[in-house]
């Protein structure tokens, strides 16, 4: 048994076999059943034999203008029929069942190693050719080969994923009913995957470092989100315990406990609203009582459309369908918000019909998103704002409210307010009516957040993002699990900067909520309480637990504790105040 220790994110334990997933170097492990064998030997030989014709042809094109320099590809062509070289990819294949690339993989770095201790210069020259034969060995295995979604696709009842990172598109397209759970090298607690780990109530655990390189295909593994720990080759004791999972699932409690209203002892309404990625999570949203939809990321939908350009009608059918799923209650589309992760996916680039040169892809690692990149790419907005309020007209049940994220000034709201008139104007062009929707920002960078007074003039609603707040006022990159321990929801200027926020909108008189992960924590959810919020967004998974909470406490005592905690300089001491309090209310109930 070895025992690998990262962050839980999701709770709950489970155990399956381990699919590996590895995006970064570019290569995917995953396990072949006896019977797939056969046609996975062929897709070998076939890509051997594409691989010679090509090198056959570059040849003959060099040896017409650079006779001399033709013989360079004679090496390689040799090595394609070299026993120790695609024989011993074979037999890995067949060894080890896995993938043929994985074992190409496998294979040319065991003969480069060779390469590398030979005396001889010319020989370790022969270096490249190894590794440029490699590239084109997978290059002609992708032709045909099963896709991730494909792949994904095949993934059975008893798998768990573990992977180096689980970016948001490939998450968008894994059958969540076939995984039992995953694990991931990269991530935090707020990292996108995480966040929809606990949305999905699968059992996660991220910033494992090294767990798809020391996990093998096909391992019994046990993945417990709870502890924040994963565990290969786990003992009879462990398996059992992970068999006796289900005890660990968060519970919805019953029917009538699930549709009561937030209140606090005292009788204070508090309102819990769900974050949803997938129209489909309307459902468990309602199921757990959310009493309206406070954030629907709509960037997930750039992400299932398999690179296709998302249109207005398109997008029209979501909105709409979501409008009318929950109505009379609210649903707050946030507009795109497309992260680094995503715009690095050559998918998402497509789907928003932008082009985007490899440059600005870099550049966006610097913050061109959200409603910055909206508003360098005037058209797909305009669809997606058009699309929105042909929702909203056509679902007068319903109500929409339209959210800017990643907003850092005044001016970046008065134009993406300019655009939501064009689009209004381009409806009232084509003839139809056009419906008043209440416009709102999310408060996550601190200049919004230190602007909050000023934004709050000019804007209907206000939705504090912590989850990007805190990274942003804190210097701390959310994805990136060596400075995760930095990651701190408790840390004074939070608190701060939060009770600032909420204060500018008091003052306006405008709304605000909380929609980062910290309202899902019950302990946090009571400070945020006492430091005034009445409205907080989460994972559908967290409300019951929040409401079961929240009965338990009175306003007038979280209000105190907050005066006490914003004294105190150390995030230790505050978690030990907040800590104190909240176990005595857990311990009255
Ligand atoms: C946030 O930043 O707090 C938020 C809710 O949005 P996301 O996690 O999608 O960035
Ligand atoms: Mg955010």
């Amino acid at each position: 048994m070895r025992r690998l220790t990262g962050i839980g994110v999701s709770p709950g334990v489970v155990s399956g076999r381990a699919v590996i997933l590895i995006q970064r170097a570019q290569v995917l492990r995953y396990q072949i059943v006896e019977t797939r064998l056969g046609p996975e030997l062929a897709r070998l030989e076939q890509s051997r034999t594409r691989s010679r014709q090509q090198l056959l042809d570059i040849r003959a094109r060099v040896a017409l203008r650079r006779p001399e320099l033709a013989s360079l590809f004679d090496a390689q062509l040799l090595m394609l029929d070299d026993p120790m070289l695609v024989s011993r990819v074979s037999d890995i294949v067949r060894e080890q069942r896995v993938n043929a690339e994985w074992a190409v993989q496998q294979a040319f770095l065991e003969f480069s190693s060779v390469f590398d201790e030979a005396a001889d210069p010319y020989l370790r020259e022969r270096k490249g050719d190894v590794s440029d034969l490699a590239g084109r060995l997978k290059m002609n295995l992708q032709q045909g080969a099963a896709t991730p979604r494909e792949l994904l696709r095949e993934l059975d009842e008893s798998s768990v994923i573990i992977a180096d990172e689980l970016t948001p598109s490939l998450a968008a397209q894994v059958d969540w009913s076939k995984v039992r759970g995953f694990a991931t090298d990269a991530g935090s607690r707020t990292s996108h995957t995480a966040i929809l780990a606990r949305s999905l109530e699968v059992p996660a655990v991220v910033g494992l470092h090294n767990a798809s390189k020391v996990v093998q295909a096909g391992q019994l593994v046990v993945i417990d989100g709870t502890a924040g720990a994963v565990l290969a080759d786990p003992t009879p004791d462990e398996l059992a315990r992970a068999e006796r999972g289900e005890e660990h699932r968060p519970s919805a409690g019953g029917d009538a406990e699930r549709r009561r209203p937030a209140t606090t002892a005292d009788g204070v309404r508090i309102r819990l609203e769900a974050n949803i990625e997938f129209p489909n999570d309307l459902a468990a949203a309602r199921y757990a009582g959310a009493e309206g939809i406070g954030l629907y990321r709509s960037e997930f939908i750039l992400s299932g459309s398999a690179g296709a350009a998302i249109g207005e009608d398109e997008q029209y059918e979501t909105y709409r369908g979501m409008l009318e799923g929950m109505a009379p209650e609210t649903v707050t589309v946030r507009t795109f918000d497309v992260d680094e992760d995503q715009l690095a996916s050559q998918l998402t680039r497509r789907a928003l019909a932008g082009g985007w040169t490899a440059d600005e892809a870099r550049a966006s690692r610097q913050g061109l998103r959200g409603l910055r990149l909206s508003l360098t790419r005037p058209e797909p907005f305009q669809v997606q704002l058009r699309a929105l309020l042909r929702a909203a007209l056509d679902c007068p049940r319903g109500q929409l409210r339209i959210m800017f994220p990643f907003v850092s000034s005044v001016e970046q709201l008065r134009e993406a307010r300019r655009m939501v008139k064009e689009a209004a104007a381009e409806l009232a062009r084509r003839g139809a009516a056009v419906p008043v929707v209440p416009i709102g920002v999310v408060i996550e960078i601190p200049a919004a957040a230190y602007t909050a007074d000023l934004l709050a003039r000019e804007v209907d609603f206000f939705t504090i993002g912590t989850n990007d707040l805190i990274q942003y006022c804190l210097a701390v990159d959310r994805a990136d699990e060596r400075v995760s321990r930095l990651y701190e929801p408790l840390h004074p200027a939070i608190l701060r900067v939060i009770l600032m926020v909420r204060r500018a909108a008091g003052r306006q008189r405008i709304p605000v909520s909380l929609c980062g992960e910290m309202a899902s924590d019950p302990a946090l959810l009571t400070l945020l309480v006492g430091l005034g919020l009445r409205e907080f967004s989460m994972t559908p998974a967290a409300i019951p637990t929040a409401k079961q909470v929240l009965a338990e406490v009175r306003t007038d005592d979280l209000r105190a504790l907050a005066r006490r905690i914003l004294k105190l300089a150390t995030v230790e001491d505050i978690e030990r105040e907040l800590m104190a309090a909240f176990s005595r209310t857990a311990n009255r109930t």
